[in-house]
Formats: C-alpha cells, sequence, structure tokens
C-alpha cells in the first residue's frame, strides 16, 4: 500500500474501495462448517497455528474474513461497472486452503470464496477462469473446483516445490475433468521461458474455455529477487502475462478481471511489481 500510495498520480487514478467481511455462509460456499468453526474458534481456544506456517493471532479470524470478503467486494466492483478491473491487496494469502483444512499461510481460500459469490450472486456469471502463477501450486483452489466444469484452475508453479502437489497429470476429475491445467515449472527456469510456457497455455485454455469473468491469484512470489521462490521471473513478465489475460478477458467477459494479492515476500520489490500489475490491469 505504501508503494501504491506513494505515486500520487499513479494512486489518483486507481478508486480505493472499503472491503467488508465475508459472510459465514460466503465463505462456507467454499468451505466446510468445522473449517469456518476452527479457524472462527482457534485463538480463543489456545491454539497458537493451524498447520505448522499457519500463525494465529487474536486478530486472525478478522483478517480472514476481510480477505475473502475483499474479493466478494471486488467482484462487485467489475459487476457494478464501478471498475473495470480490480486489485484485492489482502493477507492473508488463500489458495493453499482446502475446502476442509487451512494450511500454508491461508485460512481461507480468497479467490474460491469470491468465485462462487460471483457465481451464487450474478447470474451472467456461468463461468469462471481462475489463474494462479503463485510460486507454489494453489493446491486448495484445485480441490475446491476439481469436479466443477464450471470453474477452470490454472496454476504455474515451481515444481518439485511446496506443497507437493500440481504435476502436469492433474487435470480434474468426473464432470471436471479437463477443467484443472497444471504447469509445472522447474526451478531457475528463466523468465523469457516460464512466459512462453504460461502464453502457450493461454493459448489453449482460451480456445476450449469461454469464462464470464476471470480471476488471478497473483502471487508474486515466482519473482527473481523473491527469499521463498526460485524461479526467476521479473517485472516485465508480470506486465505481459497480465496483458495477455488484459486481452483476453476484452475479447470473452467484457474486460472483467478480479486480481488478488497470494504470495510475495520481498518487502522491498513487491511494492513496484504490484503497481506494475495493477497499471497493467487498468490499460
Ligand atoms: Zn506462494
Amino acid at each position: 500500500m505504501n508503494a501504491l500510495k506513494a505515486d500520487a498520480d499513479f494512486w489518483n487514478g486507481l478508486v480505493e474501495i472499503t472491503p467488508e467481511k465475508a459472510s459465514k455462509g460466503l465463505i462456507q460456499a467454499a468451505h466446510t462448517p468445522q473449517q469456518y468453526k476452527r479457524v472462527e474458534g482457534a485463538f480463543e481456544s489456545g491454539a497458537e497455528y493451524l498447520d505448522p506456517d499457519t500463525v494465529v493471532s487474536m486478530h486472525t479470524f478478522d483478517a480472514a474474513l476481510y480477505a475473502a470478503g475483499g474479493v466478494c467486494r471486488a467482484v462487485d466492483a467489475v459487476m457494478t461497472g464501478e471498475a473495470n478491473s480490480a486489485f484485492v491487496p489482502v493477507r492473508p494469502p488463500g489458495h493453499h486452503a482446502t475446502g476442509e483444512k487451512p494450511m500454508g499461510f491461508c485460512l481461507f481460500n480468497n479467490i474460491a470464496v469470491g468465485a462462487r459469490y460471483a457465481q451464487n450472486n450474478y447470474k451472467e456469471i456461468e463461468r469462471v477462469a481462475i489463474i494462479d502463477w503463485d510460486v507454489h501450486h494453489g493446491n486448495g483452489t484445485q480441490g475446491i473446483f476439481y469436479d466443477d466444469p464450471t470453474v477452470f484452475f490454472f496454476s504455474m508453479h515451481q515444481y518439485p516445490w511446496y506443497p507437493g502437489t500440481g504435476a502436469k497429470g492433474e487435470t480434474g476429475f468426473g464432470r471436471g475433468l479437463g477443467y484443472t491445467l497444471n504447469a509445472p515449472i522447474k526451478a531457475n527456469t528463466t523468465g523469457a521461458n516460464q512466459k512462453a510456457v504460461f502464453e502457450g497455455m493461454l493459448e489453449d485454455i482460451s480456445s476450449k474455455f469461454k469464462p464470464d469473468l476471470i480471476m488471478i491469484s497473483a502471487g508474486f512470489d515466482g519473482h527473481l529477487t523473491d527469499p521463498l521462490g526460485q524461479l526467476r521471473l521479473e517485472d516485465e513478465d508480470y506486465v505481459s502475462m497480465t496483458r495477455s489475460l488484459r486481452e483476453w478477458a476484452d475479447e470473452v467477459c467484457g474486460g472483467r478481471i478480479v486480481s488478488a494479492l497470494e504470495g510475495g515476500y520481498n518487502l522491498n520489490t513487491l511494492g513496484e511489481t504490484v503497481k506494475r500489475h495493477i497499471a497493467a490491469l487498468g490499460e
């Protein structure tokens, strides 16, 4: 937020929207009631961790509700024409949270809650494409929509790497077969090569799936400077991937894109990368 606000011209060109907490019903469209209860009661029950990476404080539950609610609010913004596209700079991230459990810094799956919200609240939205370029596989999102042909999930990530899933052979199940696509990328692949994989896969997806809304699980931990990831994407690469999605959205869904922050752990570079991503969304 500091990086975005530091550039007054840039900041003044954006519309700032205040999120609301996601209701229990919205969360439970993507998660079991048991999971909701577990996160809700975690701090009071004395839990310090929900998994080895996922810390709990007295504000965790609220932060998680605001994060998921922020994505829903962004869906409203692009559906009502308040904005053409929206970026949701939230933490905690969401894409590792499965339908049943929090994991990997993620409490609720923000992007999945938002996708369900869009489908359940807007009759124009039947099909959603979720594009996940975080350095880690979006196992939670994949699991939630694995047998669902209305949500196409594409993840490009370092592999093998945390959380261990995301092999090429994972392509969906039952009616959802063919609606999950994974692009595992080897550590130290050049940005140019990774971007070429992305473009090729996107061409493939767009030839067979016409979304009414495009959502991005925008993790920036595949950045060259990131301390957790070992991929080599640079700001220019994120800009060009954003532009490709922008073009696709203009073609099929009136330009509607909701992008939500996932990972990205180099705080010296993350702000600038996000800023470039937002600028490209708004082109
Ligand atoms: Zn990540």
